[in-house]
């Protein structure tokens, strides 16, 4: 028999950042593809899958390019470029034969569903891949909140934050050869230590309803389906 994976519902956040690849703007066809492969293979578990993804690739309302800017109408530009990169993955899933729906929290009934927990629990329990696009839907927040927040409302047993590092450092990896790994941490070790995981609103929210975080890097094949396997991969948020 194969192995069975440990969850049953999970909610994975992938930031915009992750889809740009090696461009310097955008969405890079490979990655998209790549992600997609990799949410296929979840989808194959019989894992029921929310996603939510970042828009950073695009625009970020905190930006340098949005500094002359009203804070709130950057940030409805930030919610919007979530809302591209969750039509390109439902699409890059669709081509590959996966069912999947967009929900998003601002209503563009044109372009995608409006969120609406109780349908996005009914698509999960039908085997679609639900993208849920728009973050909260509110300005001042991130896609990490909105992924916290999401996979509390759906019953996810486990935010899956899939990012550019191996899991979680006691200092930035990139700028300190000496960077320790920390395989399992607190979520008062996150806010108090400033450890880079969420923002501190997505890690109260997490740590407040005791949903565990799980952060691996998105470019190592078969991650996804490793973690839900219950290999220790990356590492863990946790009480
Ligand atoms: N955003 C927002 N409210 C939300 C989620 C996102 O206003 O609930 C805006 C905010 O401007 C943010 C941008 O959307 O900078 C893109 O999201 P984020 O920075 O979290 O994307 P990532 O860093 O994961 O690519």
């Amino acid at each position: 028999m194969p192995p069975a994976p440990v969850f049953k519902r999970v909610l994975l956040k992938v930031s915009g950042e992750a889809l740009m690849g090696g461009e310097s703007f955008g969405i890079s066809p490979q990655v998209l593809d790549y992600v997609a492969d990799e949410l296929i293979k979840a989808h194959r578990l019989g894992v029921e899958v929310g996603v939510v993804l970042g828009g950073g690739n695009i625009f970020r309302g905190v930006s340098d390019s949005a500094r002359h800017m009203d804070r709130v109408q950057a940030d409805y530009m930030g919610m919007l470029a979530t809302v591209v990169n969750s039509i390109a993955l439902q699409d890059a899933l669709e081509r590959k034969g996966v069912p999947t729906r967009v929900m998003t929290a601002i209503t563009m009934p044109q372009v995608a569903e409006p969120y609406i927990r109780r349908r996005a629990i009914r698509h999960l329990e039908k085997g679609r891949i639900v993208i849920l696009g728009a973050g909260t839907g509110n300005p001042y927040f991130s896609t990490d909140t909105a992924a916290a927040l999401r996979a509390e409302e759906i019953g996810a047993e486990v935010l899956m934050k899939a990012t550019k590092v191996d899991g979680i450092y006691d200092s930035d990896p990139v700028k300190n050869p000496e960077a320790q790994k920390l395989p399992q941490v607190t979520y008062d070790q996150v806010l108090a230590q400033h450890l880079k995981v969420m923002d501190a609103t997505a890690i109260s929210l997490a740590g407040d309803n005791k949903l565990p975080v799980i952060v691996f890097d998105l470019l190592e094949p078969d991650n996804i389906k490793r973690v839900l396997l219950g290999e220790k991969v990356g590492s863990r948020v946790e009480v």
